[in-house]
């Protein structure tokens, strides 16, 4: 007995030898063959690159692929449980019939097109034109996106208050930019195939597909011009007009809003958002001059193509083909459960998300990023006030927005229920079209009410993070929360470069080209001197100069203007990670050793680096520079390299080679 109880006291002996913390850097990504001098990225990353080629089912394979995969498989196995005991809870009878539907490819095989032939009927049989705000209203309840947007949105002149926003839409190809110039011309004709061979799998005549594809693209094209570029749309005061209903409506007298928003149930209201009148006006045209038969192809076109994932192989493989294949150079399918996984995330995103933190997300993981998330505020403070190029006055506005910033972590506080939504385990097309009618119809009720700020908009597993200008909150998801992004048994070098540079990100946002519009109500009211606004401009231009020479692939040029947010919050995010490092050797909590070889400063700035490794197809970077506001990942390191005079210092670099820029831009 006594010998047993000599073992307890053994423990904190070998304990109190503590052992070196390990260093988190992932040593096999490196290829030291490369000077991190000449390219960081290619460094840090290079050897994961060589050993992770691209799956064939994907346009883009990286760290967050990696993660977003290993969530997938958490939730496989939730799906599958629920698919088998799906009587045991009200949330497992939900998620296990919906993932048994899409499981269910011969059931969906068998029933063709029959779960949208009512829907095509309907479309087919509109008498007039009169008829159509109606129909417009019924699809835009089911989410096909034709014409226009019209959802909700916190009031930009009074944030705790939701109200109505209409907004450009109604496009097929991934941006406006596609249906103008000689450049997409090759697209434009693939995408004509594409719509006309969907027109021929609901059974219009081959001779007839093609003039209908035709008049799709003729609407589109006068929906694209008359839309603003996803650059202009940066500055939010090119898409706030507050309207009178009277006055919104009085910009498309041809289209009965009255009757729209009869049909969808839209609570009563007197002033709206309309964030491109202009749109309207040229929408009106549309409907004026288009011919019925022609809009109700375009109508026919949207509603089969929303719909085509949920419907027979066909359907699916045309689908896949034209946006994926075409567009993102993926080779394949994914595999089905990986389908069906996705979209219950996109479908039940409450119900599944629940189930997914009591797994991967307890214990310590909340209050630890709480923790990591005060520290680094504790930074941007401070950095605030060291600005120099600030003055006193807007430093003091900054520093309240700062202070009003708050932050949502892991998953909302109270989950949505489902119970009103019917989910039946034989019928794939409905179950997607009655879970998308539940949740539109859940936000437009939100109209006049206060905005309710705790909800997410993004699903517990999702691997990414968010910032909200107007509700002035930063949000991290459960599925980020993981290494590499966060490692609990690493030295914290490593983690700030990690989740300190995300958080630091996001907190960015708020004080970003585009962010900094907003005050700390989330109001969009201009809070800044007129010197100091220009002095930002100033140093905003060189991250816009800076990133507009990057280029990833021929015919592919990085948009300094689009990616300008997100390249300021890399900027600044790293710079208040570093910040927090500097703190954490100063107070003891990270080691100074060097580990694996490196010292704190190595560490941290690779595990900045590693989280950004990453493989892409050539098609998808030349789609993704002209939509995706940030950065090719290789430019979210190199980009940031070159602006911070620490990393040169930490890995010996001098002036003149290519991680240290001559002209290094700072903002924050
Ligand atoms: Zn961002």
């Amino acid at each position: 007995m006594h010998r047993l109880l000599l073992i307890p006291l053994l423990l904190p002996l070998v304990c109190a030898q503590t052992p070196s913390p390990i260093s988190g850097v992932d040593l096999k990504a490196i290829d030291k063959t490369v000077d991190p001098c000449q390219n960081f990225y290619q460094y840090a990353c290079g050897n994961w690159m060589k050993q992770n080629p691209i799956p064939p089912q994907y346009a883009r394979w990286g760290r967050f692929s990696e993660l977003a995969n290993q969530n997938q498989e958490v939730l496989r196995k939730i799906l599958d449980d629920a698919a088998k005991n799906q009587q045991r809870s009200p949330i497992d009878q939900k998620l296990g019939a919906f993932y048994s539907a899409c499981m269910d490819e011969a059931a969906i095989d068998k029933a063709g097109d029959k779960p949208i032939q009512p829907g095509l009927a309907r479309i087919m049989a509109l008498a007039d034109k009169k008829a159509l705000a109606a129909e417009v209203a019924r699809l835009h309840s089911q989410g096909v996106p034709v014409f226009f947007r019209f959802d909700e949105s916190p009031d930009f002149e009074h944030s705790t208050v939701t109200i109505a926003d209409a907004d450009q839409g109604g496009l097929g190809l991934p941006d406006k930019s596609y249906y103008e110039g000689p450049k997409d011309e090759a697209t434009r004709q693939k995408y004509l195939t594409h719509v006309a061979s969907m027109f021929k799998l609901v059974g219009v005549p081959a001779a007839e597909a093609d003039a209908r594809a035709k008049a799709v693209l003729t609407i589109e094209t006068a929906l694209a011009n008359a839309s603003i570029s996803r650059v202009a749309r940066r500055n939010p005061k090119l898409t706030h007009h507050k309207l009178t209903l009277a006055e919104f409506e009085a910009l498309t007298p041809d289209f009965n809003f009255t009757a729209y928003l009869k049909e969808r149930e839209t609570p009563a209201f007197e002033k709206m958002n309309v964030a491109v009148p202009d749109f309207f006006k040229a929408l009106n045209t549309v409907i004026e001059t288009a011919s019925l038969d022609d809009l109700k192809s375009y109508l026919t076109w949207h509603y089969v193509s929303a719909y085509a994932p949920t419907l027979s192989k066909p359907f699916v493989d045309e689908n896949f083909d034209f946006y994926s294949r075409y567009l993102t150079g993926a080779k394949e399918l994914q595999p089905r459960w990986k389908q069906c996984v996705q979209a219950t995330d996109r479908q039940l995103g409450d119900a599944l998300g629940q189930k997914y933190v009591a797994i991967a997300f307890a214990g310590q993981s909340k209050q630890k990023t709480q923790e990591l998330v005060t520290i680094i505020e504790k930074q941007m403070a401070s950095d605030i006030d060291s600005l120099p190029w600030m003055s006193e006055a807007t430093k003091q506005q900054a520093l309240l927005k700062l202070k009003g910033v708050t932050n949502k972590i892991g998953y909302p506080e109270k989950w949505k229920s489902y119970a009103a939504v019917d989910i039946s385990s034989t019928n794939y097309a409905a179950d997607v079209r009655n879970a998308r009618e539940f949740e539109i119809h859940r936000n437009l009720e939100k109209i006049g009410k206060p905005v309710d700020r705790q909800e997410f908009g993004m699903t517990p597993p999702t691997v990414n993070a968010y910032y909200s200008p107007l509700e002035n909150n930063i949000n991290f998801p459960a599925g980020i929360l993981q290494p590499p992004f966060y490692q609990s048994n690493a030295d914290m070098a490593v983690n700030f470069g990690g989740v300190g540079a995300v958080i630091g990100h996001e907190l960015t946002h708020g004080f970003d080209d585009s962010g900094r519009k907003y005050d700390a109500d989330g109001n969009l009211r201009d809070w800044w001197t007129k010197q100091d606004d220009e002095e930002f401009r100033k140093r905003v231009d060189c991250i816009a100069d800076e990133y507009s020479k990057f280029s990833p692939v021929e015919g592919a040029q990085v948009d300094g203007r689009l990616t300008l947010g997100e390249n300021g919050a890399d900027n600044a995010g790293i710079r208040l990670a570093y910040m927090a490092l500097l703190g954490g050797l100063d107070n003891g909590t990270i080691s100074k050793e060097k580990l694996d070889g490196y010292t704190p400063q190595q560490r941290f700035f690779l595990g900045f680096a590693q989280i950004w490794c990453n493989n892409t197809r050539p098609e998808s970077f030349r789609s993704s520079v002209r939509t995706d506001p940030h950065s090719p990942d290789q430019f979210r390191v190199i980009g940031v390299m070159q602006n911070v005079p620490e990393f040169a210092t930490a890995f010996g670099c001098s002036a003149g080679q290519p991680m240290v820029s001559a002209n290094a831009c700072r903002v924050w």
